[in-house]
C-alpha cells in the first residue's frame, strides 16, 4: 500500500488500455517455431497487446517472476488466508470487482517497508499479500485500495488528469510530475496513483473527510465512479 507502485505518467493510457479482464504484454521477440501444418514461421517482433487472463484469482504458493526493486520471501497460502481473501474480494464495491486478478501471492513482509500490508503490480494485475496484510484493522480499505491502483489504468485519461489537477499535480514537459504541496495522506505525494489510491480507499470509508479535502476533485471521483458502476 505504502509503495511506489507504477508512476502514472497518463502515457500507458494512450498507449494501450486494456479490459478489467486482460492484462497488458509489452512488445516482445517471438522466435522463429514450425506450425502443426508444417509451415514456418520466422522469429518477429511482437507489438504490445491485451491478453485475457484466463483461470483469474488463483493463488500461488511461489513466485516465478522476478519483481523489480520489491525485497521479500515468497511463501505458501494457507487455507484460511486463502478464504479471507477470497470473502473480501466478493465483498469489493461491484466496479472494483470486475479487474480481475491474473494472480495473487503471499509473502513475508516488504524488506524495508515492514508495515505494508499488499502490493499490486497493475500491468500484470498481480497481487502481493505480506504478513501485515492480517493484522491491519482495514482489511477491507487495503482491498479497495490495491485494486483501485489497477482501476486507473482504465479510467478515462482526460478525466483522470483533471481529477489529478484539481489535487495540484503539475505535469512538465519531459514527463516530470511535481507533487502537491498539501496531500490528503503523506503518501499520496510518492505518485499520482497513489494520490488516487488513496483516494479510492477514502471514498469507502470516510467520504465526508474527502470531501472537505478537495471538493473538485471528490465530485470528479465521485464521477468516475459513477461511471464505472453503471457499466454493467
Ligand atoms: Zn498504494
Amino acid at each position: 500500500m505504502k509503495w511506489l507502485v507504477v508512476l502514472i505518467l497518463l502515457k500507458p493510457f494512450f498507449a494501450l488500455a486494456c479490459q478489467p479482464n486482460e492484462i497488458h504484454i509489452r512488445e516482445q521477440w517471438i522466435e522463429g517455431y514450425t506450425k502443426e501444418n508444417g509451415t514456418y514461421v520466422s522469429a518477429h517482433p511482437r507489438s504490445e497487446h491485451c491478453r485475457e487472463i484466463r483461470g483469474h484469482r488463483y493463488f500461488q504458493d511461489s513466485n516465478t517472476e522476478e519483481i523489480k526493486g520489491l525485497k521479500t520471501k515468497f511463501k505458501a497460502w494457507t487455507d484460511k488466508e486463502k478464504s479471507l481473501l477470497q470473502t473480501e474480494i466478493e465483498n469489493l464495491p461491484n466496479w472494483l470487482k470486475r479487474y480481475k486478478l491474473s494472480k495473487m501471492l503471499r509473502a513475508n513482509e516488504e524488506i524495508g517497508n515492514p508495515n505494508n500490508p499488499a502490493m499490486t503490480i497493475p500491468a500484470t494485475k498481480t497481487l502481493i499479500i505480506f504478513d501485515k496484510f492480517f493484522s491491519t484493522s482495514k482489511i477491507r480499505g487495503v482491498m479497495v485500495h490495491e485494486i483501485a491502483h489497477i482501476a486507473a489504468w482504465d479510467i478515462d485519461p482526460i478525466i483522470l488528469k483533471s481529477f489529478f489537477l484539481a489535487r495540484d499535480w503539475k505535469y512538465q514537459e519531459a514527463g516530470k510530475i511535481i507533487s502537491p504541496a498539501k496531500t490528503l495522506i503523506s503518501d499520496s505525494k510518492l505518485s499520482p496513483s497513489e494520490d488516487f489510491a488513496n483516494s479510492v480507499e477514502l471514498y469507502y470509508s470516510d467520504r465526508q473527510r474527502l470531501k472537505n479535502f478537495n471538493l473538485k476533485s471528490f465530485q470528479i471521483l465521485k464521477e468516475i465512479i459513477k461511471t464505472k458502476e453503471s457499466n454493467k
